[in-house]
C-alpha cells in the first residue's frame, strides 16, 4: 500500500482524502474444486435427472462458464419430495438433542470449508470475497450454531410444550445470499424436526451444491435436505407439489404474489421474504461520519443486490448538501473490480438479465429529470459491470423513488420535520426495513414505532443475526426468519 501523491497538499480536501493505491491482493481459487458437471442431491445420493435438462452458471466477473448443472424437472422434484417424506419419519422422532448435534456438525464443517465455501460464492455470484469471507459464509455457519441450540429447547420457542414439525418444506431462494439464504431456510426447518427440498436460484446453484456435500460429510440422514437446482418451472412445481407442507420463499414480490395464489385454499403453512426499498433516514444531528459510513454499506453493500437495502436516502434538508458532498467524497475511495481481490468494494452485477434491468432503471431516473452522480471508475471489460451511482433531486413520483432497482443506486429525498420523514419513508408498496440516523434516543423510539417495516436499524444498518427475526410488511411479505419467531414458521401446536 503507497500513497501515489506525496506531494504537499494543496487543499482540505487533499489532506482529508489522500490518493491510495493498493497492489493487487488476488484470493488463490486453487481452495476449490468445482465439477463440470453436476447432478441433483436427492435422498443422500448424487442423482442423474429423470425428466430434466442442462444449463450453465457463469463467473459474473468474467463471463467464463464455471459448471454445468441440472434444471431438474416434475419427475425429479416428485423424487425429491418422497425422499424428504421418508426422511421426516425417522428425522421428526429423533432425539431432539441428537437433531441438534447434527446442526452443531454441519456449522463446524462450514467454518473448516468457510474458505473453500467464500471463494466459490464469489465465484459464482460476483460478490467481493471481503464480503463472502466476513460476512456470508460466518453469518450461515452461525444460523446453524444458533438453531442447533433450539433443537432441544423448542417447548420453550412460545408455541406451548410439544410443538410438533410441519413435515416436508419446499424452498425456492434467490441469487443475492444464496449460501446465506439457504442457512435461513434449511437450519430452521431442521432444527424444528421438518425435512427440506431446497432449490437454489438460476445463477447461483454452486454453493447450495457444496453445502449438499458438508450435509454428507456431517453424516446427515439420507432425505433430510435435498437440493434440486433448476429455474422457475422447477420452483413452481416444488412450491404446488402436493407432498409439500410448508412453502418458505424468497425473491421478488411478483414471484411470491404468484406462489401465493398457487397455494391459496390449499392447507400449506407459507412465508414469503420480498422485496424492500426501504428508507435511510439522516436527522441533521446524526453522527455524520458514521451516518456516510451507514449510508455506503446500507446501498452499496452487495452492489445493492439486498433487498433491505437502504436505496432511498431521506436526508434532513438542512444537512443535505454537506451529505452529499461527503458522501460522493467517500464513494471516490470505493474500488470495483476483481471480485476475489481482497480490496475490492464493489462487485460484479450478478447477471446480465440483472444488469439491463438497473440500466433501464437508471435511464429512467435521468429521463424523469434527476441528477445524476456516479463514480469516476475504469469497468473492466468483460463480465457484468455497474459503477455506484447517486441521484439527487428525486422527488417521491420518480420510478427510482418507487421501484426496487436491487442494483448500486442510490435515490436521495429531503425533509424537513420527523413526521414528513415518516410519511416519505413508508410512502412505499413494501415494507421490509428502515434505518433511522440520530444523537436522540427518544427520537430513535418514536421514529421506529411509526415506520411501517420490518426490521428498524438505529444508527446502523444491514447488520444480521440470526437471534434477530427478520422480515416485511405489506407487499415485502410475511413471516419472520431468525430468532424465536422464526421457528414458528415451522412448528404447529402439540396435537
Ligand atoms: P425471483 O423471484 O425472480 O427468483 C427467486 C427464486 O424464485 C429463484 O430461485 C427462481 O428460480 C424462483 N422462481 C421463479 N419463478 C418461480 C415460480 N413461479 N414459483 C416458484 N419459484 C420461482 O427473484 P430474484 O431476482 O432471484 O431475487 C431478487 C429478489 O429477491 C428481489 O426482489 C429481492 O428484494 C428479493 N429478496 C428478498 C429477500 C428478503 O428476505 N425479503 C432476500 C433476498 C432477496
Amino acid at each position: 500500500m503507497a500513497r501515489t501523491d506525496l506531494d504537499t497538499p494543496t487543499s482540505v480536501t487533499d489532506l482529508v482524502t489522500p490518493t491510495w493505491e493498493y497492489a493487487p491482493a488476488p484470493q488463490a481459487t486453487d481452495v476449490v474444486s468445482i465439477a463440470a458437471t453436476n447432478d441433483l442431491f436427492i435422498g443422500g445420493d448424487w442423482v442423474s435427472t429423470r425428466d430434466g435438462s442442462t444449463t450453465a452458471t457463469l463467473n459474473p466477473a468474467t463471463e467464463e462458464q464455471l459448471a454445468t448443472y441440472t434444471v431438474a424437472g416434475p419427475a425429479d422434484v416428485d423424487a425429491a419430495v418422497a425422499a424428504a417424506r421418508t426422511a421426516f419419519a425417522s428425522w421428526s422422532r429423533l432425539r431432539p438433542a441428537t437433531r441438534g448435534a447434527h446442526l452443531y456438525r454441519i456449522a463446524r464443517i462450514m467454518q473448516e470449508r468457510a474458505r473453500e465455501f467464500a471463494v466459490l460464492e464469489s465465484l459464482d455470484n460476483g460478490k467481493p470475497i471481503r464480503e463472502s469471507r466476513d460476512v456470508d459464509v460466518p453469518t450461515a455457519a452461525a444460523h446453524f450454531f444458533y438453531h442447533a441450540g433450539w433443537a432441544d429447547k423448542l417447548d420453550w420457542a412460545g408455541l406451548g410444550p410439544g410443538p410438533r414439525p410441519l413435515g416436508v418444506a419446499g424452498q425456492v431462494i434467490p441469487w443475492n445470499f444464496p449460501l446465506l439464504m439457504l442457512a435461513w431456510k434449511i437450519a430452521p426447518a431442521l432444527a424444528c424436526g421438518n425435512t427440506v427440498v431446497l432449490k437454489p436460484a438460476e445463477t447461483t446453484p454452486l454453493t447450495a451444491l457444496l453445502f449438499a456435500e458438508v450435509c454428507q460429510q456431517a453424516d446427515l440422514p439420507p432425505g433430510v435436505v435435498n437440493i434440486v437446482t433448476g429455474d422457475g418451472d422447477t420452483g413452481a412445481h416444488l412450491v404446488s407439489h402436493d407432498g409439500v407442507d410448508k412453502v418458505a420463499f424468497t425473491g421478488s414480490t411478483a414471484v411470491g404474489k404468484a406462489i401465493a395464489r398457487q397455494v391459496a385454499g390449499s392447507d400449506k403453512k407459507v412465508t414469503l421474504e420480498l422485496g424492500g426499498k426501504a428508507a435511510n433516514i439522516v436527522f441533521d444531528d446524526a453522527a455524520m461520519d458514521q451516518a456516510v459510513e451507514g449510508i455506503v454499506n446500507g446501498i452499496f453493500f452487495n452492489q445493492g443486490h439486498v433487498c433491505c437495502a437502504g436505496s432511498r436516502l431521506l436526508v434532513q434538508e438542512n444537512v443535505h448538501e454537506e451529505v452529499v458532498d461527503r458522501l460522493t467524497e467517500r464513494l471516490g475511495t470505493l474500488r470495483l473490480g476483481d471480485p476475489l481481490d481482497k480490496n475490492t468494494d464493489i462487485g460484479a452485477i450478478n447477471s446480465s438479465d440483472q444488469l439491463g434491468r438497473i440500466t433501464d432503471l437508471v435511464a429512467a431516473g435521468e429521463a424523469e429529470g434527476a441528477t445524476k452522480w456516479e463514480l469516476d471508475c475504469a469497468l473492466p471489460t468483460n463480465g457484468f459491470w455497474f459503477r455506484p451511482t447517486v441521484f439527487t433531486g428525486v422527488e417521491q413520483s420518480h420510478t427510482i423513488a418507487t421501484d426496487e432497482i436491487f442494483g448500486p443506486v442510490l435515490s436521495v429525498l429531503t425533509f424537513r420535520t420527523p413526521d414528513e420523514a415518516v410519511a416519505k419513508a413508508n410512502n412505499t408498496p413494501y415494507g421490509l426495513s428502515a434505518g433511522v440516523w440520530t444523537e436522540k434516543g427518544s427520537r430513535i423510539l418514536e421514529m421506529a414505532g411509526r415506520l411501517r417495516a420490518g426490521v428498524v436499524w438505529a444508527n446502523t444498518f444491514n447488520r444480521f443475526d440470526p437471534t434477530s427475526p427478520f422480515g416485511g410488511y405489506k407487499e415485502s411479505g410475511y413471516g419472520r426468519e431468525g430468532g424465536r419467531h422464526g421457528l414458528s414458521a415451522y412448528l404447529k401446536p402439540a396435537a
